[in-house]
């Protein structure tokens, strides 16, 4: 699902906290009580808002007569994964065999259109066919929820209010122009739609009606769904036939402590500091390349030079691991061998969000604040951690594994 406005789902494992068995169970009565108000004083005064805003009403009727919230939507929005996904678990599923040779089949039945997109926006066709196998299997998952509940749902139930509400105006406008109608609004339970998974304010943005009919159909249409893709990363500034990234090797005694995951430079710079390609070695065009070096498992692991395409692949979906998966899918694609990067820390996996959060309690007791205490890593839970490692003599990578989360327990139980 494109973030322009998104919140990550993808790496999460399908966790299931205690609370979401509870909301399932209750009822929809039940329910209400977790919200300010009740469901249909939230739908009603909604729609009296759309109306006063000029939304045809017969649009507003369409949208929202009799609409009901989805408690399965509450269930997904509340529960908190407890498993971190390792990137290479991800990796693997992301980039299976079968992945593959659906893919390649899936574009040899439209590789008119492939090339036409291609053509049009200058967008590699081998990355787009990535983006649709990892956002729908390449049209075969779109979800089937009711957008429109899904996003009342969201909107009623508080949390992000004003995000769902945004995202029914965009519905609204949608149906309006005429792009989609009430009955097409088929996709994720958090509303993202088609086979492109774009929400509707990304979509109101991005989507295209590439094959001129008037009608923006992700849902159906390959070119509009590809078209569409192609002009999201195209405007997130796309560098055609530019490469994503390159896998690296760091040197020996590689400053770690020096190193942040925002910083940015040529790859001449990079190169001056040791780091070559993992195979080969830099090429004259690569040298003036701007690059940040992404390191997603830790020293011990593969590391990445990740150039302008990379940070548009992170418009689509802000995940480094995402990123690099639709990357090995396009090499695939192309090449017929993705390259995929071996030598991941198995035994050295992220930890859980109990154990995130243990961490963090350690570490606070230990002297180092990780922010708050919330079992999720975030940038001050890795500044902590990199000071930890730092005062231990531990490379300073700020990768929160086991290995890691033993030594800081081992300290905390030494205090
Ligand atoms: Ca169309």
């Amino acid at each position: 699902m494109p973030n322009l406005v998104r919140f990550p789902l993808r790496l999460k494992a399908a966790g299931r906290s205690a609370l979401a068995g509870l909301v399932l169970a209750s009822s929809l009565a039940g329910l209400a009580g977790a919200q300010d108000i009740p469901f249909t004083a939230w739908r009603d005064g909604f729609a009296s808002d759309l109306r006063s805003e000029g939304v045809d009403p017969a649009i507003v009727s369409a949208m929202l007569d009799g609409l009901e919230p989805d408690p399965t939507v509450i269930e997904r929005d509340q529960t908190q994964p407890e498993f971190v996904r390792p990137i290479w678990q991800y990796l693997e599923g992301a980039v299976s065999d079968a992945r593959v040779s659906n893919g390649q089949r899936a574009a040899a039945g439209i590789s008119d259109t492939l090339i036409g997109v291609e053509e049009r926006f200058e967008v590699d066709r081998h990355i787009l066919v990535g983006i649709w196998g990892l956002e729908s299997a390449y049209g075969e998952i779109q979800g089937n929820f009711d957008v429109v509940r899904s996003l009342s749902t969201l909107a009623w139930e508080g949390r992000r209010r004003g995000w769902a509400e945004s995202q029914l105006r965009a519905v609204a406008q949608m149906i309006a122009r005429g792009y989609a109608s009430r009955d097409d609004l088929l996709g994720s339970w958090a509303g993202a739609m088609g086979q492109t998974q774009f929400i509707p304010a990304t979509y109101m943005e991005r989507a295209v009606d590439f094959d001129g009919d008037g009608r923006r159909d992700i849902w159906r249409n390959e070119g509009d769904a590809l078209g569409s893709a192609a002009n999201l990363l195209a405007r997130a500034g796309w560098e055609y036939g530019e490469p994503v990234f390159t896998q690296v090797s760091l040197p020996q005694g590689f400053d770690f402590a020096g190193w942040s995951e925002s910083q940015r430079r040529n790859v001449a710079d990079w190169a001056a500091l040791g780091i070559s390609p993992a195979s080969g070695e830099w090429a004259a065009d690569d040298l003036y390349r701007s690059a940040r070096l992404v390191i997603p498992a830790g020293a011990n692991a593969p590391a990445f030079l990740v150039y302008r395409n990379f940070e548009a692949l992170l418009r689509y979906n802000n995940s480094t691991a995402y990123a690099l998966g639709v990357a090995y899918l396009a090499r695939a694609f192309e090449t017929g061998d993705a390259g995929m990067a071996t030598g991941w820390p198995t035994d050295n996996p992220p930890i859980s969000r109990s154990q995130s959060r243990e961490l963090q309690e350690a570490l606070a007791r230990l002297g180092y604040d990780p922010g708050g205490l919330d079992g999720v890593v975030g940038p001050n839970t890795r500044r902590a951690i990199r000071a930890f490692q730092s005062a231990n003599g531990l490379e300073p990578d700020g990768y929160a594994g086991l290995a890691l989360y033993n030594a800081v327990i081992a300290a905390d139980a030494a205090r």
